[in-house]
């Protein structure tokens, strides 16, 4: 199996971005090492499904509400090890490749922040980032974690470009955040509140639930028959 076959089997959607293409504006934002190879494999990985159609529930059941929370760190944990998986294919080969974990970040990189794992999908051309500030892809919406893995492996004939947002009009995260937290702006820079967001989630800490909502990754009419009936109606 060629190193492309390899991380197709293993993730849910991917993409690889050209790096240089974008490097002085990556390598000012993240520092030098970002750039250290030229391709970067975005990786997503889907969230369990059954547990996400049970998030409009979490807000008054506390087990649904630990079940979505304990789902979103088990992906993050599958996702690190599919990563993982992919670099050592990628080294049996006898290129270079480094991971970075859904905290954007690996001990061995000397970055000015964590890499936006966002950024990567975004500029391999595989989602957008929405109305509210998640990753957005065609086919599973926000419904995925996301990893990276930097390499030198020539993999330029996969590479995409930077995909522009498919919002729209749709304003559903925006009504249905219970924190008030989005705003109907097209730039997520702007539209998304992280402060309004973890308001919302330290309120209900404080009253005694577990830290979740998700109710954005949730309604997204892309990965959501039911609001892509209701965007569809507009
Ligand atoms: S996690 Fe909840 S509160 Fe935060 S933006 Fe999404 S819907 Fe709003
Ligand atoms: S719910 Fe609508 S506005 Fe919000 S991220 Fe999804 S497509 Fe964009």
């Amino acid at each position: 199996m060629s190193i492309i076959e390899v991380v197709e089997e293993l993730s849910d959607v991917y993409g690889v971005a050209d790096f240089s293409v974008d490097e002085e504006k990556l390598v000012q934002m993240y520092g030098e090492d970002i750039c250290k190879y030229p391709y970067a494999i975005a990786i997503g990985h889907k969230m369990l499904e059954e547990i996400i159609e049970k998030i409009p529930l979490t807000y008054s059941n506390d087990d649904y509400a630990q079940e979505y929370l304990d789902e979103y760190y088990n992906s993050h944990a599958r996702v690190s090890e599919i990563a993982k998986k992919i670099v050592e294919r990628i080294e049996q080969e006898g290129y270079h490749a480094i991971e970075l974990d859904v905290s954007g970040d690996n001990p061995k990189l000397n970055l000015k922040m964590p890499f936006s794992n966002k950024a990567s999908a975004n500029l391999a051309g595989i989602g957008w980032l929405g109305k509210n500030n998640l990753l957005t892809t065609k086919e599973f919406g926000p419904r995925l974690t996301w990893a990276t893995v930097l390499t030198d492996a020539p993999l330029g004939e996969y590479a995409g470009r930077p995909m522009e947002s498919l919002c729209g009009d749709c304003d559903i995260c925006v009504k249905a955040c219970p924190g008030k937290a989005i705003v109907d702006l097209p730039n997520p820079k702007e539209s998304y509140s992280p402060k309004k967001c973890g308001e919302f989630l330290m309120g209900r800490k404080k009253d005694g639930h577990p830290v979740a909502c998700g109710m954005c990754l949730y309604i997204c009419p892309f990965g959501n028959e039911k609001s892509k009936e209701i965007l569809q109606r507009k």
